[in-house]
């Protein structure tokens, strides 16, 4: 009986053994790539380091070359392309059939994605069509020393972190929200290698159609999750019109205006504008919190704002453990303050 576990473990290390290689799906809309990609550059590079191996682009589009080039630029070796006509627009049955062909040929030992729309879609698909795990969400990924990807996102209403591994099963998947990885730098003019592939498909193959493409973003309207200084409002900004004071102090600062999901319940700001687990993660220079008390929902969601300054006149109030400067009081005094000095300068 020893010797048969003993061979069930071998003939899985060697199966576990035939996948290399740490791959991005770089998203991308009519050519133009999501952000969150170049940020899964960064933590891809970290984990192809620590196994040895190769980082990889996967880009699948119409007229998309350019964006192998950009992955390595961002720190790819290598970039498998996929440059038809049927993957103009994107669609889940016409990327999955592409996904799963590359990793059928190639076999990656990690694929990550955006936890975007189109990477929750397309990673949920490909990880069912595959038979591996999914780990969605994650905040940090990292490998043991047997190659097994560790995955932790937070869980329970963000109350826990779980560490989550699949390490039965190649490759092993992840998708991981914007603006929680660093951005790595870019190298212009580094090179790699394009290895070109075509998926047999026809129009005719896939039953969904785009006919229209209809922007959500309207002209004028703000990203948070890429702003650069946050000047974010909840509870305690008490009325709608209050929130015209946190936009001139983000006015001076060259900021956009958030908000924390009691802010947006009660209908003073839009969902867009909303903060935390179930609106945007940030990643700002500076945040500042004004009537937030920080509960662990929102604390998810700029905890790794490079600095936190919170105003609130609760002074046991949880934002202050994530903050780097703290002030006790009135915002309805201390915000028009701080904006006039700004205004002195
Ligand atoms: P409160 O907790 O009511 O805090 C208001 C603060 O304002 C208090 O600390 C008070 O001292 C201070 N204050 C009042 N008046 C003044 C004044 N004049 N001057 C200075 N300070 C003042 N929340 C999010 O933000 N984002 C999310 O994405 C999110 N997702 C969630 C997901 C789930 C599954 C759940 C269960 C909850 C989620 N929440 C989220 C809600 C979260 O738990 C909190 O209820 C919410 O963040 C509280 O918002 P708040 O800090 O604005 O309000």
């Amino acid at each position: 009986a020893a010797e048969e576990v003993d061979e069930e473990a071998a003939a899985l290390a060697q199966m576990l053994a035939a996948y290399r290689g740490v791959w991005v799906f770089v998203e991308q809309t009519e050519g133009e790539p999501a952000r969150v990609s170049w940020e899964l550059m960064g933590v891809g590079a970290q984990l192809a380091q620590s196994l040895q191996t190769e980082l990889c682009a996967v880009v699948i589009g119409e007229n998309v070359e350019h964006l192998c080039h950009e992955a390595f630029a961002h720190g790819a070796s290598k970039a498998y392309l996929l440059d038809q006509p049927v993957f103009r627009h994107y669609r889940t049955e016409a990327y999955l059939e592409a996904c799963c062909t590359l990793i059928g040929t190639y076999q990656p030992e990690i694929v990550l994605m955006g936890a975007t729309g189109m990477g929750r879609d397309l990673a949920g698909a490909v990880a069912t069509r595959v038979k591996t795990g999914l780990t969605a969400d994650c905040t940090g990924l990292d490998v043991d020393d047997r190659r097994n990807l560790r995955q932790t996102r937070p869980a329970f209403g963000g109350n826990i972190m779980a560490t989550i591994m699949c390490d039965r099963f190649r490759p092993q998947m992840a998708t991981v929200r914007p603006h929680v990885m660093p951005l790595p730098e870019r190298q212009a003019g580094a090179t790699g290698e394009i290895v070109r592939e075509e998926v047999a498909l026809a129009e005719a193959d896939i039953l969904t159609k785009v006919l229209e493409i209809i922007r959500d973003k309207k002209a004028g309207e703000v990203d948070i999750a890429g702003a650069e200084f946050i000047v974010s409002g909840g509870r305690g900004m008490m009325a709608k019109e209050n929130f015209g004071m946190l936009q001139e102090l983000a006015d001076e600062l060259g900021g956009v205006v958030g908000a924390s999901r009691s802010a947006v319940d009660a209908g003073w700001m839009p969902h867009e504008r909303q903060v935390g687990q179930t609106g945007k993660t940030v990643r700002p220079k500076i945040y500042i919190a004004c009537g937030i008390s920080g509960a662990i929902q929102h604390l998810v969601g700029m905890q790794d704002s490079d600095l936190v300054i919170a105003i609130n006149r609760d002074r046991e109030a949880p934002i202050f453990d994530v903050a780097t400067y703290g002030i006790v009081g009135d915002l309805f005094q201390i915000v028009p303050a701080i904006t006039q000095r700004l205004r002195d300068l």
